[in-house]
């Protein structure tokens, strides 16, 4: 399969050219070049077949060309190695919870699914070292540690902001040691974020090392996430209930929805979507007016969907052949303020003892107040609620369960490196590796 850029300008590349380069060179996203049906018999007899089963089909469509059958199977395996299961919250209602994953939190699928894939290009290819640089503000940076740990032939190095993550977020990518390097940055996230893209355009230090991104414009990270939603579909057409279904996706930068549209494309039987925004309100208000006006973001308790910009909106816009009408006929949308993510996690708490996390909290609300009758309801809860501790607990007043695997990290011991938001001290380190 080729790839094609948002932007028309850059010559199509091979996928493992799109996943090693990450943006195309017209600074475009990579889109695949066609989007393969799948056929009838497939959505007649999918709720027969396991997650695993379900996910190899979809992987099949858009990597089987590039990747032989048993290695394709054999990543698709590897990644799906935890459950996602549907839980009915309140009528007609359901979550799929994202969270069973080693970081607890849906990020997981596309790291992992990544990695794997990138370990068998290096391996086929005999490349180099391949350096993954990436900054993050908490979720990411763990996701992708775990992802690619212990994966050969990569080192991943994490970026983040000094005392601006939780303890559990930083425990998690800095206990692991291995093939991943932590740096402590003296700054905010957008520090970090200027050292990645400084790397990323200096010649000496790509001269020196091959470096990549892993962030979610990847089309390895972010093409995968559409296997879930036919496992949300296989799921309820088991309960009899896959009729009109909606599917309501907590988004900050998009990824996440947009491989749900992808696998609408694709011939999964969705009704329609809708996006769920916190404050950072920016496609909502594109919805309501036509007009794209990208904000500085707004810090909120659901963190993750902090973001001014989205960066996936335009592959939606290429997606809908840059139509206002025709996204607004699949997509709707809303957005919360913290108050009221509050106020949904308590009240369904007490009425339904389901306990959201404040992602998958604005996702509730949106399908609460845009279901209509007759339609079935899917949010995706997109991280555990322990995740988020003091939050949830400050809100619900009650101690949260730590789930055994994030008991596990808080174990560890952190190792990291003090790292100044100076280019050159940055720089001075990675041409010493
Ligand atoms: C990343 C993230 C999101 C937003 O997903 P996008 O693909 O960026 O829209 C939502 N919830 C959680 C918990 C996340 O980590």
């Amino acid at each position: 399969m080729k790839y094609y850029s948002t932007n028309k300008q850059a010559p199509l590349a091979s996928l493992q050219d799109a996943v090693l380069k990450g943006l195309a060179s017209d600074k475009g996203l990579f889109m695949p070049l066609t989007i393969k049906p799948l056929p009838k018999e497939f959505f007649d007899t999918i709720d027969r077949l396991s997650f695993r089963e379900i996910a190899y089909r979809v992987a099949d469509a858009f990597f089987g060309e590039d990747v032989p059958v048993a290695k394709l199977e054999q990543i698709v395996y590897d990644t799906l190695n935890f459950d996602v299961p549907l839980v009915e919250v309140t009528d007609n209602k359901y979550a799929l919870e994202l969270f069973h994953g080693p970081t607890l939190a849906f990020k997981d699928v596309g790291a992992r699914f990544m990695a794997r894939l990138l370990e068998f290009f290096i391996n086929k290819e005999r490349l180099e070292k391949v350096n993954v640089l990436v900054a993050t503000s908490g979720d990411t940076g763990s996701a992708v540690a775990n992802g690619f740990l212990g994966v050969k032939g990569i080192h991943v190095y994490v970026l983040y902001p000094k005392g601006k993550v939780t303890e559990i977020q930083e425990k998690q990518f800095t206990t692991l040691g291995q093939n991943i390097t932590a740096f402590e940055v003296d700054g905010n996230f957008d520090d970090c974020q200027t050292l990645v893209k400084s790397a990323f355009m200096d010649e000496e230090l790509n001269k020196h090392m091959l470096l990549t991104s892993a962030n979610s414009i990847n089309v390895a990270r972010f093409l995968p996430q559409a296997f879930y939603y036919f496992y949300a579909y296989a799921q309820l057409k088991r309960l009899g209930k896959s009729d009109n279904t909606v599917v309501c996706v907590p988004s900050g930068n998009f990824g996440n929805i947009t491989a749900g549209l992808f696998a609408k494309r694709m011939g999964l039987p969705i009704r329609r979507f809708i996006a769920a925004n916190n404050r950072n309100d920016i496609f909502y208000q594109y919805l309501l007016s036509g007009m794209y006006n990208p904000k500085p973001s707004i810090a909120t308790i659901a963190n993750a969907m902090d973001v001014g910009d989205p960066s996936n909106f335009v592959r939606i816009l290429d997606l809908y052949e840059r139509s206002h009408e025709a996204i607004c006929a699949e997509i709707s949308g809303a957005a919360y303020t913290n108050e009221q993510i509050s106020e949904t996690i308590k009240e369904i708490w007490q009425k339904a003892h389901y306990l959201l996390d404040p992602h998958g909290a604005c996702g509730y609300r949106a399908l609460k107040e845009g279901l209509k009758s007759g339609e079935t309801g899917i949010f995706l809860e997109t991280a555990h609620p322990a995740k988020f501790l003091h939050t949830v607990e400050g809100i619900i007043g009650e101690k949260v369960v730590i789930p055994a695997k994030l008991q596990a990290f808080m174990k560890g011991e952190k190792k990291s490196i003090r790292m100044s938001k100076d280019f050159a001290d940055f720089k001075s380190y990675l041409l010493k590796v």
